[in-house]
């Protein structure tokens, strides 16, 4: 596999092309943004963690037939995974108050919810991801009836699988986001990563957040809590 030009850079991540039309290299950075690119900074082994704690979790959700971008591993911070076109949607699963739902609906963080919830943003950095729901994003074109359908049905597949993954290492699933991509033949595969950065992490005893958050909220320990839940899940660091 020959790695090409350069694609694309995000925030975390940037992309190059491959000697493969059909497939890309995401190469994962230690920089860490909030508050959309407001907030920026660093977390060192971040890339490398996110990294090989995505392909471990897509890698099983696949086997839990959710089907993934992923292909293959090909160091510490570098994946080989198809080349999809972005749903512009951020999906947004919760398990526990947190975050934006707390500060929008005026309710304190922690409250355990007797189902999970499920929202979506537009994912447009310029407009600041509004919120938006499943009618909204039918108007834009974002997505059909049916790829909602099929989204919403594999965020919580990936909520039931991720939440048990989590609870057996000793962590509460607080809430996540995902995004999918379109394959050339129109298949929804799941996209993007899941990691500390794109899930609330609270230790289940002592409810340390062992996430993104320690960065965003400057609470400090966010290279030690990317490594502890890196360690509890693959018993690495
Ligand atoms: N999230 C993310 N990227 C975003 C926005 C949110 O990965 O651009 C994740 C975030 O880490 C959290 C969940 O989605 O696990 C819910 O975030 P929330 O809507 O509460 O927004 P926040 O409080 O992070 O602004």
């Amino acid at each position: 596999m020959e790695k090409r030009e350069q694609l694309y850079e995000g925030k975390a991540k940037k992309v190059f092309a491959t000697d493969d039309p059909e497939k890309v290299i995401v190469s994962y950075k230690d920089d860490a943004t909030a508050f959309n690119g407001l907030k920026k900074g660093t977390i060192v082994g971040k890339g490398a963690i996110n990294n090989r704690m995505t392909n471990y979790l897509m890698g099983r959700l696949e086997e839990k037939g959710v089907p993934t971008h992923f292909v293959e591993e090909l160091s510490d911070r570098e994946t080989l995974v198809k080349k999809v076109s972005i749903v512009p949607l951020e999906v947004i699963v919760r398990n526990i108050s947190a975050g934006s739902f707390a500060k929008r609906y005026g309710v304190e963080e922690g409250i355990v919810f007797a189902q999970p919830t499920i929202e979506f943003s537009y994912k447009c950095d310029e407009l600041n991801d509004p919120l938006l729901n499943e009618y909204h994003a039918l108007a834009l074109k974002l997505a059909t009836r049916e790829e909602i359908a099929l989204i919403k049905k594999y965020a919580f597949d990936v909520n039931d699988f991720l939440k048990g993954a989590m609870k057996e290492i000793g962590i509460d699933l607080v809430d996540f986001k995902l995004e999918f991509g379109k394959l050339p033949d129109g298949t929804i595969v799941l996209a993007d990563e899941i990691s500390p950065d794109t899930c609330r992490l609270w230790d289940e005893r002592t409810h340390d957040k062992l996430d993104k958050d320690r960065f965003r909220r400057d609470l400090g320990g966010a290279e030690e809590a990317y490594e502890e839940v890196m360690r509890r899940l693959m018993g690495e660091e």
